[in-house]
């Protein structure tokens, strides 16, 4: 089966809507960098039929965007190619700021990174509430109007956000958190991107690693893997998720496919969504192939809530992970 393609406004070639994300790759958070395997991940990507490749400044500090540019060096036009902007970092500490100068320094440093003259989608990281929104919109339409962006992105914005922003500069797509554990954005943000037009980068479609169906209570988390201080990785919460995991590989079984699969059909079946799967080894995505050409029905969708209503009694969501703004 080959892959699902979507098209997002403003950029040519249309978007696999399985893609790669690299935060992992760049090392800080996930336990340290593995460049060797990080390469190969993204050569196994391209031959599997994975287009779209995400990354940011802040994931490694740079090193993210480094290997990318390193590893896409003479296939550049083979992908779509989305990065971020609007958050920087001192001592270590990341914090939001997207002021003009910051975009327009950050933007030249992601250029030259990925080894390439434009970003095919370049999102705004988080909202930065100390600066207005029209400063960072007329900024990136700016990037877009001198060729260095084909298209905006939104990420970790609210509806109210996105009307502020759109105010002043065009959206394609945006980038919240989406998968079967944490299911926020069904109540205003996806019905958002549908009336809109927006296509769905949905983060963490595997949760982290909960919904690869490999994750067991004994479970260790080293270095500075930020699952050391994720709610969800928590015992007594841990447990109720992964009792949820056992529930939903009921049905994947019933369709023949991994959790891991069906983890990734779900998000795909939702709405106008592309799967950004977390990868840094190459053999991680050889199952890519399984999430696509099958549906979950009606009826797999309501087994699923009763499995996740029966299991997670204490759900909590990924706020955890939101940097702090400028002080
Ligand atoms: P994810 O994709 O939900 O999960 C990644 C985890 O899944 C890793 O722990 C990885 O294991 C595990 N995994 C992947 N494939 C596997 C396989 N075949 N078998 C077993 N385990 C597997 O989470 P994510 O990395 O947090 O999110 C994905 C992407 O979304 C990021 O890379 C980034 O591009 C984007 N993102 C954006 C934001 C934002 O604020 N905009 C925030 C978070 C993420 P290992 O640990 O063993 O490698």
């Amino acid at each position: 089966m080959t892959a699902e393609f979507i098209t997002i406004e403003g950029i040519p070639k249309p978007a696999s809507r399985i893609a790669l994300g690299t935060w992992a790759m760049g090392g800080s958070m996930w336990g340290g960098p593995d460049d060797d395997n990080a390469a190969k991940t993204i050569d196994k990507a391209l031959d599997v039929g994975i287009n779209l490749i995400d990354t940011a400044p802040v994931y490694g500090f740079g090193h993210s965007e480094e290997i990318l540019g390193k590893a896409l060096e003479g296939r550049r036009d083979r992908v779509v190619l989305a990065t971020k902007v609007g958050l920087n970092w001192q001592d270590g500490q990341v914090f939001r700021d997207s002021r003009k100068a910051r975009i327009e320094e950050e933007l030249d440093a992601s250029l030259k990174r990925l080894r390439t003259d434009h970003i095919d989608l370049y999102q705004v990281h988080w909202p930065d509430p100390k600066t207005p929104f029209e400063e960072t919109a007329r900024a990136l339409e700016k990037s877009v109007q001198s060729g260095k962006v084909r298209a905006l992105g939104l990420s970790n914005f609210s509806p109210e956000q996105m009307d502020e922003f759109r105010k002043f500069a065009p959206v394609a797509a945006i980038q919240p958190p989406y998968n079967l554990f944490e299911r926020e954005i069904e109540k205003d943000i996806l019905p958002y991107a549908v009336t809109n037009k927006l296509v769905v980068l949905a983060y963490g479609p595997l949760c982290r690693g909960l919904l690869s169906g490999k994750m067991t209570a004994e479970h260790v988390f080293t270095g500075d893997d930020l699952r050391k201080v994720d709610p969800k990785f928590q015992q007594p919460r841990f447990s109720q998720y992964l009792n949820a995991v056992e529930g939903l590989k009921t049905i994947a079984e019933q369709h023949g496919k991994s959790l891991l699969a069906l983890a990734i059909r779900w998000v795909l079946d939702r709405g106008p969504t592309i799967a950004l799967w977390g990868a840094r080894k190459p053999e991680q995505i050889t199952g890519v192939q399984d999430a696509f050409g099958w549906t979950l029905s009606k009826d797999d969708m309501a087994a699923i809530d009763a499995i996740l209503d029966k299991t997670i009694t204490d759900p909590v969501g990924p706020e955890f992970m939101a940097p702090p703004a400028r002080s």
